[in-house]
């Protein structure tokens, strides 16, 4: 099958390498020239546009951009895909923006003739290089089996969330209750410590008992990998704060109270303009650590 993939960053740079492994003849562009670079060295195609690639011979195109703007740019400028694709395309993004923008992109594609899924994923860098990422995956179910090929070589947790824009409000609920869930085990290990506990025979008592979850057991702030390694790399502090605001966003746009949310996005924005953005973001512990 004959794929384009436009996005060759941390998340997509390692998707695309896994879609050249697993045999997929593939056409790319990205804005930087290296990241295209390292894409051709391990045998893809460099295209000069998202129109050039649209009028490439592809059966389908993958886009893993930053934010909404680009997703909006690449699918909707003058020279962006739905401009220059033929009908027919199946078109798949796997970035994370508001569903409401995954509607709208979504909507046009599909008034184009062209149909498209929101496919946004968990798992990191980590899960991109090795394959291991959770799709999930908005839009008509025909497409999804369309798809699910392709995302399998990506991904090993491919999940089918309904409509169009589903798969963006999975990911947007997920990460809402992991950046309140991630404040909660800091607060609560950060308490027990103070009170004289050892953080390593604590976080076991969580972890056997009901206060455990993916932020006291995978990713503890005091005793997991990224509080040994200095909170470099892992899940950065600004990517938890952009899904926070994405999730603000949808839930506005909806009138949904998100009350732990906003205050989960204040804590997460007090500590990135601390100078922290770019480290784990269970490094949020160190808000309650004195000195
Ligand atoms: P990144 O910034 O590393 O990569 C984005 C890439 O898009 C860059 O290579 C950039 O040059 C390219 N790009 C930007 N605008 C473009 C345009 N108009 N045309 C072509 N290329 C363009 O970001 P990332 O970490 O790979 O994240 C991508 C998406 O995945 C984001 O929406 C992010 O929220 C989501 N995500 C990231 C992680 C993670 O751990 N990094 C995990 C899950 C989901």
């Amino acid at each position: 099958m004959r794929i384009g993939f436009i996005g060759l960053g941390n998340m997509g740079g390692p998707m695309a390498a896994n879609l050249l492994k697993a045999g997929f003849d593939l056409s790319v562009f990205d804005l930087s020239a290296a990241a295209v670079q390292a894409a051709v060295a391990q045998g893809a195609k460099a295209v000069a546009s998202p129109a050039e690639l649209a009028g490439a011979d592809v059966e389908a195109i993958i886009t893993m951009l930053p934010a909404a703007a680009h997703v909006k740019q690449v699918y909707l400028g003058a020279d962006g895909l739905l401009a220059n694709v033929q009908p027919g395309v199946l078109l798949i993004d796997s970035s994370t923006i508001d569903p409401h923008s995954a509607r709208e992109v979504s909507a046009a594609a599909q008034a184009h003739g062209n149909p498209m899924l929101d496919a946004p994923v968990s798992g990191g860098t980590a899960g991109a290089a090795a394959g291991t990422l959770t799709f999930m995956v908005g839009g008509e179910a025909a497409d999804f089996e369309h798809a699910r090929p392709v995302l399998a070589a990506m991904g090993k947790n491919i999940v089918h969330c309904g409509g169009a824009g589903n798969g963006q409000v999975a990911k947007v609920a997920n990460n809402l209750l992991l950046g309140i869930s991630m404040i909660g085990v800091a607060e609560a290990m950060s308490l027990g410590v103070k009170l004289g506990m050892d953080a390593e025979v604590l976080a076991g008592i969580i972890n056997t008992s009901s206060g455990r979850c993916w932020s006291s057991e995978v990713n503890n702030p005091l005793t997991g990998a990224p509080a040994a390694r200095g909170y470099s790399g892992g899940f950065g502090t600004d990517l938890m704060l952009k899904d926070l605001g994405l999730a603000s966003e949808a839930a506005r746009q909806v009138r949904q109270p998100v009350l732990l949310g906003a205050l989960a996005q204040q804590l997460f924005q007090a500590f990135s303009n601390q100078g922290n953005g770019q480290l784990d973001f269970s490094a949020i512990v160190k808000l309650y650590q004195e000195g």
